[in-house]
């Protein structure tokens, strides 16, 4: 889980770096680093937390250049440790070369292991340095055959942004796992993560890097080089739509918020419910919920508040336990919830421990009936393609009926969007990878299949 982007063509390219990870801040709040390069020299500043904690006007002077890209990290296997955080930069015989990665590479641990025996010196743990070794040990003449060999033997979700000099490539994997924009601002470009980027630093929005595609972009000129072996079939990552992308951006094609809400439209057809009022769990859910009470004619309300300024770490020392944290983020609107039958929309339901203490929340404000519903399928199976998920055993829809988890929620009722439901909301857009749902994994699991951990995501 990571927000990836870079600037190439423009002035003070690593303040609109900065202005476009702002942007991409949730898609990971670990750890944040900002390249530039000028004159083929790359600088880079990198910091555990946020951007805007991060960076300030004098770091942002200290990188200088019109080719700049950053990285926002969420860590999962690797390590928060700042080693681990991106932009990754190696001195190679083409000159500097740094690279930012969003995705997870499946065969990441069996191209290390040979990496080693080679005799690379890796400096992280992520599986993101494999492609920097590859690079560096091509044999092809130029770096844009370089990056593509290095690319072609690398398996799994990589939307990648790199820099050789000022020169700045991008490409995404055959698949298309995570998304990648292309954007124009005051004669050079702009490629981000999602579009919400492009807005905030002012770049009109082009088109998406084409899963398997590789750009080339030396200023403001734009080439699309001959990209990668295609895959048997697209598929980018319909969690994104559910959950992860912000709701005012558009990617694969798609209105994210558009998709939610016709999930919500779906949901309320499939799983009806007799109810006063319909609220969501905020933030993911806003849209589903809208689309639930637009196709249901239940009135939309406001009935649980987020609070915005929870840091991950929070904990206070006498009042742990679950409940206790779910209430430090949420808090039910008593006025909306006494004596009513309602209708709570989430996004997807993961652990489930976070909905048992939020049902408690509605109940204790004098909610009459609580109706659960999740615009998304039972999660049945991790993510391998770099999406941050617990092991199967901690999945509740792995590990319980849907009556059982209605029962350990203590609701009403509980009721799933379907998965043939949740793809046809979104069947122009399609087709979609839909693994965690189904178990049917698109892009070959080498490492998991020769007995490796799960590899950390970039
Ligand atoms: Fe997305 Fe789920 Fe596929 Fe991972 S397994 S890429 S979260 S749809």
């Amino acid at each position: 889980m990571c927000g990836i982007v870079a600037v190439s063509g423009i002035d003070h390219a690593a303040e609109l770096t900065f202005l476009g990870l702002y942007a991409l801040q949730h898609r990971g709040q670990e750890a944040v680093g900002i390249c530039a390069v000028e004159d083929g020299t790359a600088r880079v500043l990198k910091a555990t937390g946020l951007a805007a904690d991060a960076f300030d006007d004098e770091k942002l002077k200290r990188l200088p250049g019109r080719t700049s890209l950053g990285h926002t990290r969420y860590s999962t296997a690797g390590g928060p440790g700042l080693e681990n955080a991106q932009p990754l930069v190696a001195r190679y015989h083409q000159g500097d070369l740094a690279l930012v990665h969003n995705g997870t590479i499946t065969n990441g641990q069996v191209l290390r292991e040979e990496l080693v025996r080679e005799g690379a010196i890796f400096q992280s743990t992520i599986d993101s340095e494999v492609i920097v070794h590859l690079i560096a040990r091509s044999r092809r003449e130029t770096p844009a055959e370089q990056i593509a060999e290095a690319l072609s033997r690398v398996v799994g979700a990589f939307s990648v942004l790199i820099t050789v000099g000022d020169v700045l490539y991008a490409a995404r994997d055959p698949w298309g796992f995570r998304p990648l924009v292309l954007g124009r601002k005051a004669g050079g470009y702009v490629v981000a993560s999602e579009t919400c980027a492009l807005d905030l630093v002012g770049a009109t929005y082009v088109r998406d890097v084409e899963p398997g595609e590789l750009l080339r972009i030396e200023g403001d000129r734009l080439e699309s080089l001959p990209g990668l072996e295609p895959a048997s079939r697209k598929a980018p990552c319909i969690f994104e739509l559910v959950y992860f992308a912000r709701p005012d951006s558009r990617i694969w094609g798609a209105s994210v918020d558009r998709a939610r809400r016709a999930f919500g439209r779906q949901l309320a057809k499939e799983q009806p419910a007799d109810a006063d009022c319909v609220f969501s769990v905020p933030d993911s859910s806003n849209s589903a919920a809208l689309g639930f009470s637009e196709e249901s004619g239940i009135p939309f309300e406001l009935g649980l508040i987020r609070n915005h300024y929870v840091g991950r770490t929070f904990i206070h020392p006498t009042q742990e336990g679950r409940d206790f944290r779910v209430r430090i983020k949420y808090n039910a609107v008593r006025e909306v919830l006494e004596g009513k039958r309602v209708v709570v929309v989430d996004d997807s339901l993961v652990r489930g421990t976070t909905s048992r203490g939020l049902v408690s929340l509605i109940r204790e404000a004098g909610a009459k009936e609580v109706h659960f519903r999740i615009a998304s399928p039972p999660v049945l199976s991790p993510c391998y393609y770099g999406i941050d998920m617990p092991t199967k055993e901690e999945l509740i829809g792995s590990q319980l009926s849907v009556d059982e988890i209605r029962d350990r929620l203590g609701v009403d009722s509980l009721g799933y969007l379907s998965l043939e439901g949740m793809e046809s909301a979104v069947a122009e857009f399609g087709p979609f990878c839909n693994a965690c749902f189904s178990g049917r994994y698109p892009a070959p699991l080498i490492d998991l299949e020769r007995g490796y951990a799960a590899a950390s995501c970039g």
